[in-house]
């Protein structure tokens, strides 16, 4: 493992990586080995938590092909000195701000986008020009090593490398000197890559989670509300780090969205068999929802089959804030719904809680629409619509305390693996002698005009 970092260490000082060529000859490089592989890719996948070919293909392959032609396209614009004012003070200067990639990164993925969450984050890394380490979560243990297989033998390891392993392997990583960690996973694991990392003051991304919630409001497209929201929270069967983890409706709303919400459920006919659903990652998370499933709150689901790791897609109602559901993040197809009479509650309550990674807001009213925008904090979110922000590059993502620390894709995904180096450059043509000792009452007076000026 240390050899491998020194190798990466050692390449990296050659300036090889600098060369905007060279970062999109790798990325081509990883779009080709995905495009090339992606019957095997799936196959590791499905038979990790049977994700099927469409969604292994939209939400995890497409999405970091997406990343890639993003970077491609605005590499150059992204790389290039940018030129700055240069104040009065320091006439006759030019001022400027050189990109520079940090170095030798290291990224550790979740499980439960595994090729996403390991892969868009080293594209952002290779196009800011660093070289990397990728550490997948070992839970879909297929998906890690179909990784590790096809992309150490496809790379130049000094550029990046596929370390496998679970706890101890990503301690030992954490001891090592790397000029940037980027996790993407639970706050409590968040917490000890932060520690590590700070005693070394290595930067950090973390990629967290938390309760998302989806507020609904009296004046909501209902069915449309129903339609995107079962969507969005049954997708990789809840296990969605921005899944809408619950919902809050006005109370006289509720029993029309929840018709809504289960028409949308028997559509959807969700099911291994037909490739329409995911399994739960294993039994340790499908034991930690079984004891979430309350018979007594299920308006529709319930059912599930541990041989199978198999939970219906799960509906509960008349939940009150104290339930088992509220108490941490559900992540998996449990959605509870809490019904409210005024908005007022809502604020109140998602208060109480952590700021979300996301929050979704359902509604036709823009005072409405602009409270909840602008009073509650949150690490990003959609209105009228849930998950999908993550697919805008534009859209830098990332949570907010607890959920997170820093954001990525596109361009936030470039910075957050870039140093911005600022340079003052001067020629030697003009010295003023106003700043060198002796001072003197004058040259006090002049430098108080010239601060005035700028
Ligand atoms: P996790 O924190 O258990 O694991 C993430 C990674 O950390 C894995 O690679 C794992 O090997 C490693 N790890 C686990 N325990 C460790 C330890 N004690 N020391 C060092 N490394 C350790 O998270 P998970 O179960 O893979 O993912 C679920 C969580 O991740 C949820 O909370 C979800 O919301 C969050 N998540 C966030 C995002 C995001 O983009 N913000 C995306 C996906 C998941």
């Amino acid at each position: 493992m240390t050899n491998y970092i020194e190798a990466q260490k050692a390449f990296f000082i050659t300036q090889a990586t600098k060369d905007v060529s060279f970062r999109i000859k790798q990325l081509k490089k990883l779009a080709k080995l995905l495009d090339d592989n992606e019957a095997a890719l799936h196959k590791a996948i499905h038979d990790d938590f049977k994700k099927s070919a469409f969604e292994n293909y939209v939400t995890e392959l497409a999405f970091v092909q997406h990343d890639i032609k993003e970077a491609i396209r605005n590499i150059d614009q992204w790389t290039r000195v940018q030129d700055v004012q240069t104040n009065i003070a320091n006439f006759p200067a030019k001022s400027y701000i050189i990109p520079e990639p940090l170095g030798t990164c290291l990224v550790i993925g979740a499980w439960n986008y595994p090729y996403q969450l390991s892969l868009a984050p080293a594209v952002a890394a290779i196009a800011a020009g660093n070289t990397v380490i990728i550490k997948p979560s070992e839970m879909p243990s297929n998906t890690a090593r179909v990784m590790a297989t096809l992309i150490n033998k496809a790379f130049d390891p000094r550029v990046l490398k596929v370390i496998e392993g679970g706890v101890a392997e990503t301690t030992a990583l954490l001891n090592q000197d790397f000029d940037k960690i980027f996790f993407t996973g639970s706050t409590t694991v968040g917490k000890i890559v932060y520690k590590a990392a700070a005693e070394k003051l290595i930067p950090v991304t973390l990629e967290l989670g938390g309760k998302s919630p989806a507020i609904i409001t009296k004046d909501a497209n209902l069915k449309m509300a129903a339609k995107r929201l079962i969507w969005a929270k049954f997708l990789n069967a809840g296990q969605t780090c921005i899944a809408p983890d619950y919902i809050l409706i006005h109370k006289s709303k509720q029993e029309t969205f929840l018709k809504y919400a289960v028409a949308e459920i028997e559509k959807a006919k969700y099911a291994f068999e037909n490739g329409n659903y995911v399994q739960i990652i294993n039994d340790k998370n499908f034991d930690r929802l079984f004891k979430m499933l309350d018979a007594s709150k299920t308006y529709i689901g319930g059912q599930n089959n541990k041989k199978d790791r198999y939970i219906a897609p799960t509906v509960l109602t008349n939940i009150s804030w104290d339930h088992p559901t509220m108490k941490e993040e559900i992540f998996g197809p449990i959605l509870p719904v809490i019904s409210y009479y005024e908005i007022d509650e809502v604020f109140t309550n998602v208060r109480k809680f952590p700021k979300p990674l996301s929050l979704y807001v359902f509604t036709s009213n823009s005072k409405t629409k602009s409270r909840v925008l602008n009073e509650l904090s949150f690490g990003g979110g959609a209105v009228n619509e849930a998950v999908m922000h993550i697919s805008n590059p534009h859209l830098p993502f990332g949570g907010v305390g607890t959920s997170g620390i820093g954001t990525y894709h596109g361009k936030a995904g470039f910075d957050c693996f870039t140093h911005y180096k600022s340079i003052l450059d001067k020629p030697t043509w003009l010295e003023l002698p106003i700043k060198f000792s002796p001072y003197s009452k004058t040259k006090l007076a002049w430098l108080r005009r010239l601060f005035k000026l700028q």
